[in-house]
């Protein structure tokens, strides 16, 4: 065996330390580079998350805009639809107020006007329109008689509605003109001389020739007007005449004329209603009042 010379083991040895110097640099630039590129992304992340939250603050703060954008656009839209409504609102009163204006206008003034010893209807005055009364409801069958054609469908009801209760009531006065009245109150005045003034001829005198009253009798006193104040018919009157837009216009007590049980004006549903419930007399009652229910008289 030869023997290794204490040269060749330094040699060795400094070769060895070499190779692990070299070694240790190699890894040690191994670790810093890989330091350096740990960094560097480290760098480029921290770099792109404060981005992104830039960006997300940024998408915060447009979609905060929008929202309230929206929002305001939505309260315009509420408000801008609130006044569309409130505007139809308008229309439609209007429309209503015209539709009632339009029928008022087409609708006679003088069916509701209160006639006195002072005011009579212009003796040209006719009714727009006159319809026969069916003679089933005449006393006498043989002389024909006429009513306003808006009244006779409740004058009809109201005279079928009493005899359903049993009641038989028939006409003897209805629409009569100027002349017929005329005529009338003459013979009044020849028989009663000038009592014939405050006699029930003067007072129907107007409220017939409307076309809207009647003069009733009934069963017991021959046809006649007299006593038809105590008859059953005429209790079935007072009880009913209200529901068809019947009253009577001259009553026991009135401050006007003498009581004329058989004599019944049409003043509408609405009005005689309204004259019952209070128990008011259609003369006593303002015209101002009266007038409010003009525009309702055929409802
Ligand atoms: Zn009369």
């Amino acid at each position: 065996m030869s023997k290794v010379s204490p040269e060749t083991v330094r040699n060795l040895l400094i070769g060895l330390i070499v190779v692990l110097s070299a070694s240790a640099a190699t890894l040690g630039y191994f670790l810093y580079t890989t330091t350096q590129t740990l960094e560097t992304t480290l760098a480029t992340t921290s770099a792109r998350i404060t981005e992104l939250e830039g960006t997300l603050l940024d998408t915060q703060e447009r979609l905060a805009i929008a929202t309230s954008t929206n929002n305001e656009l939505e309260n315009n839209l509420v408000a801008e639809k609130d006044r569309n409504d409130g505007f139809a609102d308008q229309i439609d009163k209007i429309t209503g107020t015209v539709q009632v204006l339009d029928k008022l206008s087409k609708t006679d003034k003088e069916l509701l006007q209160k006639y006195s010893k002072v005011y009579f209807l212009n003796e040209h005055y006719v009714p727009d329109s006159l319809s026969s009364i069916d003679k089933e409801w005449l006393y006498n069958e043989a002389i024909k008689k006429q009513i306003h054609t808006k009244v006779n469908p409740f004058l009809e009801d109201m005279l079928q509605a009493a005899l359903d209760d049993g009641v038989k009531i028939w006409i003897v006065s209805a629409y009569r003109s100027w002349d017929e009245q005329a005529n009338l109150k003459g013979s009044y005045s020849i028989t009663y001389g000038s009592g014939a003034n405050t006699f029930s001829a003067d007072q129907g005198y107007s409220e017939h020739q409307l076309g809207t009253t009647l003069d009733f009798t009934t069963e017991g006193i021959g046809g006649g007007l007299d006593g038809f104040g105590n008859t059953k018919a005429y209790q079935w009157l007072l009880n009913n005449a209200y529901k068809y837009g019947f009253v009577l216009s001259y009553p026991e007590n009135n401050g006007y004329y003498i009581f004329e049980p058989w004599h019944w004006r049409f003043v509408g549903e609405d009005l005689a209603k309204y004259l019952d419930k209070n128990d008011f007399n259609f003369y006593d009652v303002e015209q101002r009042k009266i007038d409010e229910y003009l525009v309702s008289i055929f409802d």
